[in-house]
């Protein structure tokens, strides 16, 4: 008797076959590209102290105000399962003394965060971020690397139409004056706001700037903007960051109202925002695919010494939505499949399926043996460049007759003779062409 059954929790997705292979393809992609610039993996527990959150992220945003997955342990320990992962590697680089072996550390990481939001198209519970982070610099050059390192990375996954949108929030000297006047602005507004909003209002005014209510909307328009209150030094750091990313040929779009959901940026804020440039973009109103920017105080306000950092994360569910109905992922097929019969040889022919295999070939049968024409069937479901029937004859002349399973519907049959002895090097050059 089979018992009823089990969904799967809100809001978390399972990644199947055969879009994993879109997954993997940009996780390559990554691999490779952050390797080239310097950036090496790290990987952090799933969980931390739900203190760490508390005082990077801030109370006073929706991460830390709505959306945490926080439980107590059976050691009656508040843990906190990481909705982002720029806290956690900077924990880890405090806790390991990183700064006292190198000066300039870059790191980067993918997984799964985790917040408790409404779901939407491409706003999920458990959603994966590949981040980076550079702790040790204070140059604009270094802000421009990771940026670069965002840029060349949609366009090597293949996602035109990201558009760079850049700010600066200043430094703490930037502030105070900036924050006065934004209270200014908003004070009148007190009476309707909602219970959030007031409390962001006295405690984090700027949030305001990010909030959906409609009352405020008009109001968020005429704000005073903080890139109109900049420092000398910050809009010096600014000017900097956006000569270099003319000089290297990174469009931006300045945008006075980009302020970041979590409280530990300081100058440089950026996003990457999808736009295409005719029709309705695929991920609605979840088109910022990447968000980043400087943190120059966060290290030693976790008890670390003074590292000035930069950094981002992407959203990889957001960007593998849009690779898929952008354009096909090349998936990986088997170059030859061979069907076997139910005799004596059958042995030989799964014998020699596996040798090829742990060659380094891609070869499949079906282990379930049964009809050729089955066999075969299944062969063009898996999508096998080639196919060869391995019998009685095919074992005693040592040599299989290969058939081209991707052939135009009214092309005339294309079969090979190969003997074993030249079957590798004939799978060398037909893995070449197929995969
Ligand atoms: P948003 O304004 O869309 O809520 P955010 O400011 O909360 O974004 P960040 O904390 O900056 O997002 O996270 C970086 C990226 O991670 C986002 O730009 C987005 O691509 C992705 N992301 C954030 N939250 C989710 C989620 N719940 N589901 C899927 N992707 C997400
Ligand atoms: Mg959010």
């Amino acid at each position: 008797m089979s018992g009823p059954k089990i969904a799967g929790v809100k809001g978390m997705n399972d990644l199947l076959p055969p879009q994993i292979e879109t997954w993997q393809f940009i996780e390559g992609i990554a691999r490779s590209l952050f390797g080239r610039y310097g950036f090496a993996e790290i990987r952090t527990p799933i969980v931390e102290h739900t203190e760490l959150f508390v005082r990077s992220v801030g109370e006073v945003t929706d991460i830390v105000g709505k959306e945490m997955y926080t439980f107590n342990d059976k050691g009656d320990r508040s843990i906190t399962m990481r909705p982002e992962g720029t806290a956690p590697a900077a924990r880890a680089y405090i806790e390991h003394g990183v700064a006292n072996t190198e000066p300039l550390t870059r790191w980067f990481y993918t997984g799964p965060m985790f917040r408790y939001e409404r779901m939407q198209t491409g706003r999920y519970r458990q959603f994966y971020q590949l981040g980076a982070e550079a702790y040790g610099s204070l140059d604009a050059a270094q802000d421009v690397e990771v940026i670069s390192l965002c840029a060349e990375f949609f366009k090597q996954v293949g996602v035109p139409d990201v558009v760079l949108h850049l700010n600066s929030l200043g430094d703490a000297s930037t502030r105070p004056a900036y924050l006065e006047a934004l209270k200014a602005h908003f004070a009148p507004l007190v009476e309707v706001m909602s219970a959030d909003a007031k409390l962001a209002f006295e405690r984090n005014t700027m949030r305001l700037l990010d909030s959906k209510e409609e009352a405020l909307q008009a109001a968020i328009k005429t704000a005073p903007a903080i890139i109109d209150f900049l420092d000398e030094g910050s809009k010096k750091h600014f000017d900097d960051v956006q000569r270099l990313l003319t000089k290297l040929g990174i469009g931006f779009e300045l945008d006075r109202r980009l302020v970041r959901g979590l409280d530990y940026y300081t100058r440089t804020t950026f996003e990457f925002i999808y736009q295409p440039k005719s029709g309705e973009s695929s991920l609605g109103r979840a088109g910022t695919v990447c968000g980043g920017g400087r943190y120059d105080r966060l290290v030693h306000e976790l008890g670390g010494p003074e590292k000035p950092a930069v950094g981002f994360a992407m959203g990889l569910d957001r960007l593998v939505m849009l690779l898929d109905s952008l354009k096909s992922v090349p998936r990986s097929a088997p170059t030859l499949f061979v069907g076997t019969f139910d005799g004596p040889e059958r042995d030989d022919a799964i014998a020699l399926v596996m040798a090829l295999r742990n060659e380094g070939f891609h070869v499949d049968f079906d282990p379930r043996g049964g009809k050729l024409n089955k066999q075969k069937e299944r062969a063009s479901k898996v999508n096998a460049a080639w196919f060869a029937a391995y019998g009685d004859a095919e074992h005693k002349a040592r040599t299989l007759k290969i058939d081209n399973m991707r052939l135009a519907k009214d092309a005339p049959r294309e079969q090979l003779d190969v003997s074993f002895d030249a079957l590798r090097a004939w799978l060398n050059g037909a893995s070449k062409g197929s995969s």
